[in-house]
């Protein structure tokens, strides 16, 4: 049967190996034992139940969260010759019998449908003549009500293993927490299930985090870096969605917002049109996001810090899931700290002490210096070898750091130690800058031997540097105000005994590729690469459906490193199933062909 797997994963998919844990997933499947897959968006969780339906016999049964993520799914089945259909609310009765009667008919290897609509009144029974192979529970954690999004029809989902006797059941999500998982495999009822918990890290995503100063200059790089390709940009707030993006559309970028403040029907247009390729950019609140499972998306902005380091594991994993390069730059000021606070301020007991605790843990992120791979692992509980991960502001060199900090940290440690340990951050900043505040003043803190002693540094720079020493232990926060505290580590860099590392502004100089990035498009002949995208782009209007359904962008870079010039030589291309090229074959062939013609272009390594 495994054999047969592999068969089915080149000959419908064109891929020609397994991603991390795919292979173990699809072999419980076969198996026919429950299972629990824990996979980072990306990793490839839906072929896990989608292979595995192709070869058992019978028809899976799949339950999804949302009617657009069912429709791409089944068009990109449909394309690869997956027989698929889904039973959902926006069907007409006569679509509706149809599909129960190919069902019935035993056509179909996989339907989709709601849970709703898999639990409404007698849609069980009505099962019982149909050859079922398994159910697949994609966004698993929607059971659980300590996920980020429970979601009450599929805490029913529990009476399945009861209803559907003998069925084995599967679920799959990409939130990562021992709470979570323990929940959906309780609540599901989930017979000694196979667990499966994949690598949170995503090495091909690029990581950076700055402070935000001046944001139409920083986002303005990262949009020339990626001229005519999709992103995504997050805010806080829905005026700042609006005012960016309106910024954004009068530079000329084709740009679309998206907030719960827009009706749902302008929601869907914008989602639809980003989808299709028709706008490159969405500018959004974190209401954008669930149900996108556009591969190619190659840049996520923060233009505001996220409120925990699981938003935005999840909203920067939108970037790049089809395992090409793609950036993540998180753009960070002291006040979204405080914004959040604000928002928060409502919730009490241990809902606002997890609150906290997430907030401090992403800001700690953004204001330190170690990996960011490792960092967000660590967060999630997964620890990364300590070498360069050639993929991050850290690891390639972007940050440079300042000189003399240990005689910086002094000023500011001992400026804490002035203050009393006493008072927060900003108090701190200002009072080593020297400012004439009317506090500072009234407190007589100008007169200590510490005021002013970084008014040559601007203030900014003298904040970060707070952060950067609480971030790396020399400082400690505490308190409801966030006093700062001196630690016996900033005691040992007091003494000269220890060297905190400090950032000094970056120098402009051009991002180094990081290395997927230069793998991936090594031997890649650009403009045949161009040529090949605008060609799948008309292929896929004329379908209606969006391009990576056609193509997925390793796929056309990898035929436009091979340039085949046989249909066999097209098949071996990545990507390329059997289907796909009898469909496309000819007239990506003749493209390439029509392109080698002219002589532009060659290898851009
Ligand atoms: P997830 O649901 O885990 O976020 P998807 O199932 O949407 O991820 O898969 C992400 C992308 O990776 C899709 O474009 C999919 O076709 C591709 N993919 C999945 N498995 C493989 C594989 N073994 N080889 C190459 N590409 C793969």
């Amino acid at each position: 049967m495994t054999d047969e797997l592999k068969q089915s994963l080149r000959r419908t998919w064109g891929y020609d190996s397994f991603r991390p844990f795919q292979e173990k997933a699809m072999r419980a499947v076969l198996a026919g034992r429950d299972s629990l897959v824990v996979l980072p968006t990306g990793g490839g969780k839906s072929l896990c139940f989608q292979a595995p339906a192709t070869v058992l016999p019978g028809t899976a049964l799949v339950v999804s969260p949302l009617i657009s993520l069912m429709k791409d799914q089944i068009d990109a089945l449909g394309e690869c010759g997956v027989p698929a259909a889904r039973l959902d609310s926006t069907l007409e009765p006569p679509e509706r019998a149809e599909v129960m009667a190919r069902l019935r008919g035993g056509e179909l290897k996989l339907l989709y449908l709601a849970p709703e609509r898999l639990l409404s009144e007698g849609f069980l029974d009505r099962l019982e003549e149909v050859e079922l192979s398994f159910v697949a529970v994609d966004e698993a954690h929607c059971v659980s009500f300590w996920g980020h999004d429970f979601r009450p029809e599929y805490r029913e989902l529990g009476c399945l293993k009861s209803a559907l006797s003998g069925i084995p059941v599967h679920a799959y999500t990409a939130t990562a927490t021992a709470r979570v998982r323990e929940d959906v495999i309780a609540q599901l009822g989930l017979v000694d299930p196979e667990i499966l918990v994949g690598d949170f890290d995503r090495p091909n995503l690029v990581y950076r985090t700055a402070r935000r100063a001046d944001l139409s200059r920083q986002l303005g790089k990262v949009l020339a870096r990626h001229e005519g390709e999709s992103g995504i940009v997050y805010c806080i707030r829905r005026a700042d969605v609006d005012d960016l993006c309106a910024e954004l559309r009068a530079e000329g970028h084709r740009a679309l917002p998206y907030h719960a403040g827009l009706s749902a029907a302008d929601r869907k247009a914008n989602q639809e049109a980003f989808i299709h390729e028709e706008a490159e950019l969405i500018v959004a609140t974190v209401a954008f996001g669930m149900g996108i499972d556009k591969p190619n998306v190659r840049f996520v902005v923060h233009a505001g810090m996220p409120k925990s380091l699981e938003h935005y594991q999840q909203e920067s994993g939108r970037a790049g899931r089809d395992g090409l390069e793609a950036e993540c730059l998180l753009l960070y000021a002291p006040g979204d700290y405080g914004v959040w606070k604000q928002i928060q301020r409502e919730l009490k007991g241990d809902a606002l002490e997890s609150a906290m605790a997430k907030l401090n843990a992403i800001y700690a992120y953004c204001t330190g210096i170690e990996c960011r791979h490792r960092a967000l692992s660590a967060y999630f509980g997964q620890f990364l070898p300590e070498k360069s991960c050639e993929a991050c502001d850290v690891c390639l060199g972007d940050l440079t750091y300042a000189p003399k900090a240990l005689e910086i940290a002094q000023k500011i440690l001992s400026c804490v130690l002035r203050l009393r340990e006493g008072f927060g951050a900003e108090y701190t900043c200002l009072t080593l800058t020297g400012s004439k505040e009317k506090r500072i003043l009234r407190n007589g803190h100008d007169r200590l031997s510490t005021y002013g002693l970084l008014a040559d540094q601007p203030r900014r720079s003298a904040r970060d540097w707070i952060e950067q020493l609480v971030t790396q232990g020399y400082l400690a926060k505490a308190g409801e105000y966030a006093t700062l505290s001196v630690t016996q580590s900033g005691r040992r860099a007091l003494r000269g005994d220890e060297t905190p590392r400090l950032l000094a502004p970056a120098a402009a100089r051009p991002a180094r590729k990081s290395r997927v990035a230069a793998e991936s498009w090594e031997g890649v002949d650009e403009t045949l690469f161009e040529r090949l995208r605008v060609l799948r782009k008309r292929l896929a209007d004329e379908r209606g459906v969006p391009a990576y359904v056609v193509f997925g962008d390793a796929a056309l870079r990898d035929l436009a490193r091979l340039k085949p010039r046989t249909s066999e030589e097209f098949l071996s291309a990545h990507g390329v199933g059997e289907k796909k090229r009898d469909q496309f074959g000819a007239v990506f062939l003749e493209e390439i062909a029509a392109h080698a013609a002219t002589g532009v272009g060659g290898d851009s390594s």
